[in-house]
């Protein structure tokens, strides 16, 4: 375990040296010829300055450059920022001052972004990267210059390999800090759950969630590079061309989020394609609808396994397993050497019986070291070793943990709790139903009440009462909508999840 990320990567090109570590469109590396990159990205980012324990940004989609770049950078010693590429300035101002990145290494198209705010930070050098070939600076950098690699004294204990700024779902992003340990451990304590089923050397993985985002770095990048995997990699989420991209490569793994599924399933319906080839798909990030679930199974005649994660966590601690027992609508059992309890959501100290909902906390290897230059978040998140997830959650007889929803989203109406993910669980029963998201609305008289933001699958019909009443036959009456708003799209953040700050922020000031 205590490797540091380059070390493990270079592990694998040792052993698989001419097996195809990536491809991306028509083009393909082996694992030497990914590592050759890599070392001369390195050594040129080195001569370029950066050294043990320097910040420098990745602002890249999923791009054979985002690959090369990360390694680069370990190799220095120096730490990854995950930049997202579709941030707006006060976002990525925020990002790269309270990591103090010195470098960025950017899209060209986002140059004008760049320097709308380049003189607010501590940004030294930009490297830009061109996807489509045309020539821009970043090629300099995989240049060989005769140069030597850097080999830098690492400790995988204590040394950040990536700060991963947590998706800003429900506020400020904060930089979780990962380290070398934490990340290796991730990755094999989650080939540990699908070990029975790898093809070591042989398994290509589907890689549409973004590297950026902890869930496609882990999930997707070092597991597939740890198992001997070719990585996939889609730069951007068009079901079209996925499909097109499934036909040509025929991946094996598919670690996808909620509406990935979703909308996969929605263009199934319209052009048959096989998706018999995808042997283990995975689910992450956020819930998957019990229904979604069902119905991807039944056309694509394999099993999505849930999983759970957050960004703290490198970010896996939970997932049902790849063979045995799965329950849908549920995250599954802790991934190995993985604790797990359901605490009370107030105190945080009394541990919940089985069935009563509480907050989910969680210890393991793959825990943060705290959040970078925040001491206070970091002792409110980790308490004696603890990671407070700000989940709420529940687990059943069998070790089986519900998520329920965020602690800040917990909508309480007329004193009872109401779930959002039970409500939306129904909704996304309906027919006429292609999202769902629920969410609470201040009301003078019961505090709050729950309100559905329902988006219709093209064609289909469906209004307000009609929904409200297939709710009140399906569920306990303070659960069911008071209202109902179609509209054509909800926010979602870069990963896809719904964005259910905005949402709110939207009706509440609306009201
Ligand atoms: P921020 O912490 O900045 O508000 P975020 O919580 O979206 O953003 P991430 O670390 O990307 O940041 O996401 C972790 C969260 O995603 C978890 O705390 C949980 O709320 C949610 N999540 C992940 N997997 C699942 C799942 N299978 N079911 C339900 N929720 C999930």
């Amino acid at each position: 375990l205590e490797i540091s990320l380059q070390d493990f990567f270079k592990q694998s090109v040792d052993t698989y040296p001419n097996h195809t570590a990536m491809t991306f469109f028509q083009k393909t590396f082996t694992y030497t010829e990914l590592n050759q990159l890599i070392q001369f990205a390195a050594s040129n980012l080195k001569n370029a300055g950066i050294q043990k324990g320097d910040r420098v940004g990745i602002m890249l989609p999923n791009c054979p450059q985002y690959v090369i770049s990360y390694y680069a950078v370990l190799l220095c010693g120096a730490i990854v920022v995950q930049v997202n590429p579709m941030y707006k300035a006060s976002e990525l101002l925020h990002v790269l001052n309270d990591s103090g990145s010195k470098m960025l290494i950017v899209l060209d198209r986002l140059q004008p972004l760049i320097d709308q705010i380049k003189d607010k930070t501590a940004l030294e050098q930009v490297y830009t990267v061109n996807l489509e070939g045309k020539d821009a600076s970043f090629n300099q950098l995989l240049q060989n210059r005769g140069l030597p690699v850097p080999s830098v004294e690492m400790n995988p204990k204590e040394d950040v390999a990536v700060l991963q700024y947590t998706g800003g779902t429900t506020g400020l992003s904060k930089g979780a800090m990962l380290t070398h340990y934490n990340l290796v451990a991730n990755t094999l304590q989650s080939e540990a759950t699908s070990k029975i089923k790898t093809k070591y050397g042989k398994e290509r993985t589907l890689t549409i969630s973004p590297l950026f985002h902890v869930y496609g770095m882990t999930s997707c990048m070092l597991l597939n590079f740890y198992i001997g995997g070719n990585l996939i990699l889609v730069p951007k989420f068009e079901p079209e061309l996925v499909v097109n991209i499934i036909e040509k490569t025929k991946p094996t793994i598919f670690p996808g989020v909620p509406t990935m599924y979703i909308a996969l399933l929605d263009y199934y319906k319209e052009k048959r394609f096989d998706l018999s080839v995808l042997e283990t798909c995975v689910s992450g990030s956020a819930p998957l609808p019990v229904e979604v679930i069902n119905k991807f199974n039944e056309v694509s005649g394999t099993q999505v396994a849930e999983g759970y994660g957050l960004s703290e966590a490198s970010p896996v601690t939970h997932r049902n397993p790849i063979v045995g027992l799965q329950k849908a609508g549920s995250i599954g059992i802790p991934i190995p050497n993985t604790d797990a309890k359901i605490v009370d959501k107030d105190t945080g100290t009394k541990e919940l019986p089985i069935g009563e909902i509480g907050e989910l906390i969680v210890k393991g290897p793959q825990v943060m070291k705290g959040y970078w230059n925040n001491p206070e978040e970091t002792r409110k998140t980790i308490r004696d070793g603890w990671l407070y997830t700000g989940d709420l959650a529940k687990m059943d007889e069998d070790g089986f943990f519900y998520i329920v929803g965020r602690k800040k989203e917990l909508i309480i109406a007329s004193g009872y709790n109401v779930y959002p993910i039970e409500v939306e669980d129904v909704i996304y029963t309906h027919p006429a139903v292609l999202e769902a998201a629920v969410i609470g609305v201040p009301d003078s008289y019961r505090g709050e009440t729950v309100k559905a933001v329902v988006v219709l699958k093209e064609g289909a019909q469906l209004i307000e009462e009609e929904l409200i009443q297939y709710c009140r036959e399906k569920m306990a009456a303070y659960k069911v909508p008071r209202s109902v708003d179609f509209v054509k799209e909800l926010p979602k953040s870069a990963i896809g999840k719904i964005l259910k700050r905005v949402l709110v922020e939207q009706y509440v000031k609306s009201q």
